[in-house]
C-alpha cells in the first residue's frame, strides 16, 4: 500500500479502509512517510472530510502510535475533562481539586497556551517549584497516593498527533472537524480516560465561532468516545467574553484560589460547579441517583467548607510547588506597572471581545507568539465588566498589569477596541448553550 495511493483515494473522495488509515499513521509516526506526503493527506482530509468510522479509526491509530496509560489499578474510574481552549479559562485549576474533594480521584494531563488562549501548565508554573513534568510512574503514584495529579502530557503518548498537529499548524489544516476531534480524543483515550467531560467553547475567543459548528464538533467527539466504549458529555459554553475576571497566569491562579475558598467571580464559580457536577455524575453513574443539581450542591459545599482548597494545596505540595504562595497569594509574581482603562461612554456593554483581551494579554507577555517564547507569569488583565452590564463614563473597565512600557502601550491600543457600547440595555450572555451526550 503506497502513501501516494492513499492520498489520491482521499483526494478523490473515497472512504479509506481501517487498514489504510492504520498504515498511514504508523508509517508517518516512524518517519517512513515524509511531511510533504502527510501534509497532502491532511489537506485531502480537510477538503473531503471523513466518515464517522474513518474518524474513529484515525483516533485509535493515533492512540496506538505511542504508549497508553492504564489507570484502572490506581483509580476506581478515570474521569477527565477537556476544554477546547479560551481566554481566562482557569476551570481545571478549580474543578480538579473540587472533584477530588468530593471523593473522586482525578489524574489529568494538560497542555500549554496556544496563541491567545491560555494553558493550565503555564498557569501552574507561575507557582514557584511546581513540576509539570512527571514520569509515568510518578503520575500513577501521585494519583494513587494523593487522589489528584495534574501534569503535562508525556512525550510518549500519541506521538502521531504531536507530529500531525505541528504540521497542521503550518499547512492550513487545523480547521477540520475530524482532525480536531481525533486529535483531542486520541490524547484523552491514550491518557487512560474512561469518562470525559468536554467543554467546547464557542464565540469570538474560540476555535468555533458558531454554536452549530461547536455542536458538530462535540457530537463527533461523543461519537468517537462511544465508538470505543467511553462515556462522554459535551457542554457547549460561551467564549465570546473571558471567563471570570483575570487573564494572565499568576493572576488566574490567584482568582482560582479565591474561587477554591468559596469566593471568586460568580460566572467562574458557576462554570466550575457545572463541570464538576457532570464529572461526578459520570464517575458515580452506577452508585448514585443524584441529579445534576444535587451534584452541584455537593460541589458547592466543598468549595465553601474549604476542602477543595485543601485538595489544591495537596496537589501543589505533592508536585513540588511552594505552598506558602498558595496560602498567601500576595507572594505570587507581581508586575511593576499598573494602568486602568476607563469607559469612554455611558451605556451598556454589548460586546467584550475575548479574542481582543486574549491578544492583549499576549502583547503583555502572558502568552507566546512563537513556540519557545518565554512567558511573563506576572502580567495580565483584570476585566471589570461583563456583557449586559451598565457602564458609566470614567468607570474602570480593564486594569492592565505589565512589566514593559512598550508592551503596555500595545495592549492598551488593542483593548481600546475590545468593547462595543450600546445606548440600549443589552442581554447578558448565557454560560452554556447546550449539553450533548
Ligand atoms: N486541540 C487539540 O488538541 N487538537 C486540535 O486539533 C485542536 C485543538
Amino acid at each position: 500500500m503506497r502513501a501516494a495511493d492513499i492520498i489520491a483515494r482521499k483526494r478523490d473522495g473515497f472512504e479509506l479502509t481501517t487498514d489504510e488509515i492504520q498504515t498511514f499513521i504508523a508509517d508517518y509516526t516512524r518517519d517512513a512517510i515524509p511531511d510533504y506526503q502527510a501534509a497532502a493527506w491532511l489537506m485531502a482530509v480537510t477538503i473531503r472530510g471523513m466518515s464517522r468510522r474513518e474518524t474513529i479509526d484515525l483516533t485509535m491509530a493515533m492512540v496506538h502510535s505511542g504508549e497508553t496509560l492504564d489507570l484502572s489499578d490506581v483509580l476506581p474510574i478515570s474521569v477527565d475533562k477537556h476544554s477546547s481552549g479560551g481566554v481566562g479559562d482557569k476551570a481545571s485549576l478549580v474543578v480538579l481539586p473540587l472533584v477530588a474533594a468530593c471523593g473522586v480521584p482525578v489524574a489529568k494531563m494538560s497542555g500549554r497556551g496556544l496563541g491567545f488562549s491560555g494553558g493550565t501548565l503555564d498557569k501552574l508554573e507561575s507557582i514557584p517549584g511546581y513540576r509539570v513534568t512527571l514520569t509515568q510512574n510518578e503520575f500513577r503514584e501521585h494519583a494513587r497516593r494523593y487522589g489528584i495529579v495534574l501534569a503535562g502530557q508525556s512525550a510518549n503518548l500519541t506521538p502521531a498527533d504531536s507530529k500531525l498537529y505541528a504540521l497542521r499548524d503550518v499547512t492550513g489544516t487545523v480547521e477540520s472537524l475530524p482532525l480536531i476531534a481525533s486529535s483531542i480524543m486520541s490524547k484523552k483515550i491514550a491518557a487512560g480516560a474512561q469518562a470525559i467531560v468536554l467543554d467546547v467553547k464557542v464565540g469570538l475567543g474560540a476555535f468555533m465561532p458558531h454554536v452549530a459548528e461547536a455542536e458538530a464538533l462535540a457530537q463527533l467527539m461523543i461519537d468517537i468516545g462511544h465508538g470505543v466504549g467511553r462515556d462522554v458529555v459535551a457542554l457547549i459554553s460561551d467564549m465570546n467574553q473571558p471567563l471570570g475576571s483575570a487573564v494572565g497566569n499568576a493572576m488566574e491562579v490567584r482568582e482560582s484560589i479565591e474561587t477554591l475558598h468559596g469566593g471568586g467571580p460568580q460566572d467562574l464559580r458557576e462554570h466550575c460547579l457545572v463541570l464538576a457536577a457532570h464529572m461526578l455524575k459520570l464517575a458515580r453513574k452506577n452508585t448514585s441517583e443524584y441529579s445534576l443539581a444535587e451534584f452541584m450542591a455537593e460541589a458547592a459545599d466543598r468549595l465553601d467548607d474549604g476542602s477543595a482548597f485543601e485538595k489544591f494545596r495537596v496537589l501543589i505540595e505533592a508536585q513540588g510547588g511552594d505552598v506558602s504562595v498558595i496560602d498567601d497569594p500576595d507572594k505570587l509574581p507581581k508586575a511593576t506597572l499598573t494602568e486602568t482603562l476607563n469607559a469612554i461612554k455611558t451605556g451598556y456593554v454589548q460586546q467584550l471581545s475575548a479574542l481582543s483581551v486574549g491578544m492583549a494579554s499576549v502583547d503583555l507577555g502572558a502568552g507566546r507568539t512563537r513556540k519557545d517564547d518565554p512567558i511573563d507569569y506576572a502580567v495580565g488583565i483584570l476585566v471589570h465588566k461583563k456583557v449586559g452590564d451598565a457602564l458609566h463614563i470614567g468607570e474602570p473597565v480593564f486594569t492592565l498589569y505589565a512589566n514593559d512600557p512598550a508592551r503596555l502601550a500595545q495592549a492598551k491600543e488593542r483593548l481600546a477596541h475590545a468593547i462595543v457600547y450600546s445606548e440600549q440595555s443589552t442581554t447578558p450572555l448565557p454560560a452554556f448553550y447546550n449539553t450533548l451526550q
